[in-house]
């Protein structure tokens, strides 16, 4: 019991490795397959969109979808501080600008009431990031979005499974990206999804993801346009669909480890966790909570190094895009006050969040918590 606690081992527990197996024995071992076809025929059935392609990664999806969109050298897209710079880096790659929005206290998600203020002339996209499982407020953000007519892309890395007011992550913007990275909900390993429910970015998508091939399958080996090589292949695709079998299961363990941490901590003053706005479904992707060092008597770094005596391992949370030295370094406007983002970085950590985890280690990690602030 009082092994290592590792903060987010991926889940295994389906048909993974005779789905795996069974492509190798029949040598569908690149990007065609029936595995990937499969794949992408449930998760587009899943998330309720029409059109869905495998990619890579997650990172090469918000690539492709930005691409889809035809955001271009000089355009804008309005994006929040608070995320990973897997948000931020594909609209570099397209020669276009990052604009930060701050985080709303509440959810940490992009606060929508402070994202007119960043709209130009230049502005071509908001970037929404489901932070750690909540969906944003996309009612304002579809209102803000049709007034100057600016596509949503949504970075739906973490949020599998999450809905707003009945309708699934994914299904929220013009054009979503999922990620199956180890520690995601479910996983490939490496892997990626772009998802819409439109004809013609998913088209554009697959275009752009496969070297510019044209779509109707010749091979001609002339191309008209600079592709990209974003293929997932069929052996990942083969893990993709035995977790599909089993995402209801995942999507129900990470909340109900949540509801034992809030349940266990209730009574420790100091530690919060993101909340459940009303319309939401809230995947609790990371147990995400933020210390307050005055309550708790004792500060986030703190608390990880005991933790971690303790066997159980944390990690900080994200530091916000304003901070970043590459993004700075690219042209992006670092100066504006980002205090909610900045308040998060510096007092927020991932206590253990895979969806395997005991009940019996998140009483265990809970009781350590209690220990610490009792001896401080
Ligand atoms: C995981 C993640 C990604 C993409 O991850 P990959 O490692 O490229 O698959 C993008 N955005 C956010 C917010 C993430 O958490």
């Amino acid at each position: 019991m009082n092994d290592f606690i590792q903060v987010c081992e991926p889940l295994l527990a389906g048909k993974e490795e005779e789905y795996v197996l069974d492509a190798v024995k029949t040598g569908w071992i690149s990007a065609q397959g029936s595995y990937v076809n499969m794949f992408e025929d449930e998760f587009a059935k899943f998330c309720g969109v029409k059109y869905s392609t495998t990619v890579s990664n997650g990172t090469n999806a918000i690539h492709l979808g930005l691409k889809a969109l035809n955001v271009s050298p000089g355009d804008e897209v309005i994006m929040p501080d608070f995320t990973m710079i897997c948000s931020a880096l594909p609209i570099c790659y397209l020669g276009a600008k990052p604009i930060f929005v701050d985080a709303e206290p509440e959810t940490w998600n992009i606060d929508p009431v402070k994202i007119e203020e960043k709209i130009t002339k230049k502005t071509k996209a908001i970037m929404v990031v489901h932070i750690y499982g909540h969906p944003c407020d996309m009612k304002t953000i579809w209102e803000i979005a049709k007034k100057h007519e600016l596509k949503i892309i949504e970075d739906a890395a973490e949020t599998h499974g999450a809905e707003y007011y009945g309708k699934k992550c994914g299904d929220l913007g013009d054009i979503a990206a999922f990620s199956f990275f180890a520690n995601k909900v479910v996983t490939t390993g490496e892997g990626g999804m772009v998802v819409t429910n439109s004809k013609d970015l998913i088209d554009r998508a697959k275009y752009y993801k496969d070297l510019c091939f044209p779509l109707s399958g010749e091979r001609t080996y002339f191309h008209q346009d600079i592709g990209f090589q974003y293929r997932l292949s069929n052996l990942q695709a083969a893990i993709g669909v035995a977790q599909m079998e089993k995402i209801d299961d995942y999507i129900e363990m990470r909340i109900n480890n949540n509801a034992l941490y809030k349940k266990y901590l209730n009574d420790v003053g100091g530690i919060s966790f993101q909340p459940e706005k009303k319309g939401c479904k809230n995947i609790y992707w990371m147990n995400a909570a933020v210390v307050d060092p005055i309550k708790y008597g004792v500060s986030r770094d703190i608390l990880m190094e005991k933790l971690l005596e303790r066997g159980i391992q944390t990690r900080k949370f994200f530091v916000p895009m304003h901070k970043q030295p590459a993004l700075k370094k690219y042209g992006c406007d670092c100066n504006g006050s980002f205090p909610v983002s900045s308040w998060l970085s510096d007092n927020g950590l991932y206590l253990p969040s895979g969806s395997g985890l005991k009940a019996s280690e998140i009483e265990y990690i809970c009781e350590v918590i209690r220990e610490i602030q009792k001896k401080n």
